[in-house]
């Protein structure tokens, strides 16, 4: 059995206990242990601040760039090796491994450029100035430097590659070390891929720690200049935001939750138009890919009333030809969730929504998979979901069933489609599906309140676009109200959450001053 190890105080150690196993979807066999038990937080903690955080913050935004360039380097290196592992312990086919593994890597390599690009200096000033008073020598700028603490990222268990690098990238840049505690359950491959890192000597000392297991005394011991980043389910963050001491340090506190999102065929769209096949496709990779395990994937389709059986229709032809089964085998497009309990609360989520729709496809546990066996495997099948009438329901609009379910509800008005999407209660992602793009824009703008993206696809973008469900470092990604009210990535925007803004006062000269040693950003 492999023992995971915790990174803190630039060394590897084991946990004192018996920890929990964690193991194999497919054939719910075991494959290690992770345990944190007796790991010191606080020591560790203090070791990341007064290392990691003064050697960081002594270096210029290209060094912290050349810093995440070597990490994101050491992992190609080792890049062959974490597909295995990811279909060990996440059940991931290849697609889903790319995912995950390449989008941590490729988020890696975006903040390192921008890192250089950024140069030389060691913080920002915003663009422009504001005069204060009428003869214009006394002026205000606004000033970001880097804040005192650790940035403690907390990961859910679907990215542990991705989840894990996205937030290292950010709060490195902006002159922070990290503490990541990925999910227990699928620890493995990060706990891989920062040995390979550390290994390489790419990881500065203190610079990246990482604790593999319960981390029991994490929250106890954060203190007020730190972050917590926190990305998992609406439950386990409400616990966080409710914690006593995280209540009376009040470190900065960033919330990913989770998200019923969703798809929108516009009023403009004919049946069998490209953009009504793009959007059939994309449905259908949202039924596949990571088995439905993405904060951001698809869970409601609305469709007009005068399309919606059609595109149900045309939604279950592609389930029917979907593969479910071992990902190792190469014919698999639909691999297993993480283990059996999501399988159990996946199945507890699906009979509420069943109790208010139709089933089209799917439903329930799979009878038959390709070289895995149903009673032992964490298998669900695909699962289309449809109703009359969207407007009088509430499990679908409120309960997130995390593997690959999804509702098709038809509307009968653009303004009726807004009203539905927000009824999710806010939202990390929705898309948008129209042949006329003024409408697309009109959707985008009604449904910007509940969203923190909004993708649009018209005929002008077709099929080159990135996909509803990924996140690009260049947008922000997060959600308001259900989805956690957080806020990461999106450029330099991101940085911003690692820095403080300090509003100075001065003369144009004071101001000069400053300016002449800092990167200029629009934040
Ligand atoms: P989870 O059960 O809420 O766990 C998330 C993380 O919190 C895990 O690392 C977990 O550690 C940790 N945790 C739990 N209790 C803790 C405590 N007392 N102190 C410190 N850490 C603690 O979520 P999950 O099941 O892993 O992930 C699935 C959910 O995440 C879904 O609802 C999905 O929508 C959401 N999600 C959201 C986003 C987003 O960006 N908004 C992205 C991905 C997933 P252990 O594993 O050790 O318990």
């Amino acid at each position: 059995m492999i023992r995971l190890q915790s990174y803190i105080g630039a060394a590897w150690r084991d946990g004192s206990g018996q920890g929990r196993a964690f193991g194999d979807p497919v054939t719910g066999e075991d494959i290690g242990i992770v345990d944190s038990t007796g790991l010191d937080m606080a020591e560790a903690l203090s070791f990341a601040r007064d290392k990691g955080g003064a050697a960081l913050r002594a270096m210029s935004f290209a060094d912290r760039g050349a810093i995440l360039n070597a990490i994101a380097d050491a992992l190609l290196a080792k890049r062959a090796e974490y597909d295995d592992i990811a279909r060990r312990n996440s059940g991931n086919t290849k697609r889903d491994a790319a995912i995950d593994i390449d989008g941590g890597i490729g988020t890696l390599k975006y903040y390192a450029r921008l890192g250089k690009n950024l140069g030389d200096a060691k913080y920002l000033m915003e663009d422009g100035r504001d005069q204060l008073t009428k003869p214009g020598n006394f002026l205000v700028q606004h000033m970001w430097t880097s804040r005192p603490g650790v940035a403690v990222c907390i990961n859910a268990y679907n990215f542990p590659s991705w989840g894990l690098w996205e937030k290292v990238a950010v709060a490195v840049l902006a002159g922070v070390p990290v503490f990541a505690k990925p999910a227990s359950t699928s620890a493995w491959l990060s706990e891989r891929m920062v040995r390979d890192a550390a290994q390489a000597g790419a990881i500065p000392e203190g610079v990246l720690s990482l604790i593999c297991g319960r981390a029991d005394g994490l929250l106890d011991a954060v203190t007020p200049f730190d972050h917590i980043a926190f990305t998992g389910s609406a439950d386990t963050g409400a616990m966080i935001r409710s914690h006593a001491h995280v209540q009376s340090a009040a470190p900065r506190l960033n919330i990913e939750a989770d998200s019923i999102n969703c798809a929108i065929l516009g009023e403009s769209v004919a049946a069998d138009s490209d953009v009504f096949n793009l959007i059939v496709r994309e449905i259908n990779g949202a039924l596949t890919i990571k088995a439905g395990q993405l904060c951001t994937n698809i869970r409601r389709i609305f469709g007009p009333k005068a399309l919606a059986a059609q595109l149900t229709d045309a939604l279950a032809a592609k389930i029917d030809a979907i593969v479910s089964g071992n990902p190792a085998n190469e014919s698999v497009a639909l691999g297993p969730l993480v283990n059996r309990s999501q399988q159990v609360a996946a199945l507890e989520g699906l009979a509420k929504l069943k109790s208010e729709t139709q089933v089209v496809r799917g439903g329930g546990a799979p009878e038959q998979l390709v070289d895995a066996d149903p009673a032992k495997g964490a298998f669900l099948q695909p699962t289309l979901l449809s109703v009359g009438d969207g407007s009088n329901l509430k499990a679908i609009h409120e309960t997130e069933v995390f593997g690959p379910v999804a509702t098709v509800i038809p509307y009968g008005s653009m303004d009726e489609a807004i009203a539905l999407a927000a009824r999710g209660g806010g939202s990390l992602a929705a898309s948008v599906w129209c042949e006329d793009g003024a409408e697309a824009a009109c959707i985008a703008a009604g449904l910007g309140p509940f969203h923190g993206r909004v993708m649009c696809i018209d005929p002008e973008v077709g099929k080159g676009h990135t996909g509803h469900s990924i996140v690009m470092p260049q947008g922000v990604h997060g959600g308001p109200g259900r989805a956690g009210g957080g806020e990461e990535l999106g450029g330099v925007r991101a940085v911003k959450h690692y820095m403080q803004r300090t509003a100075v006062q001065g003369s144009p000269s004071v101001l000069d001053g400053l300016a002449a040693q800092a990167a200029t950003a629009f934040l």
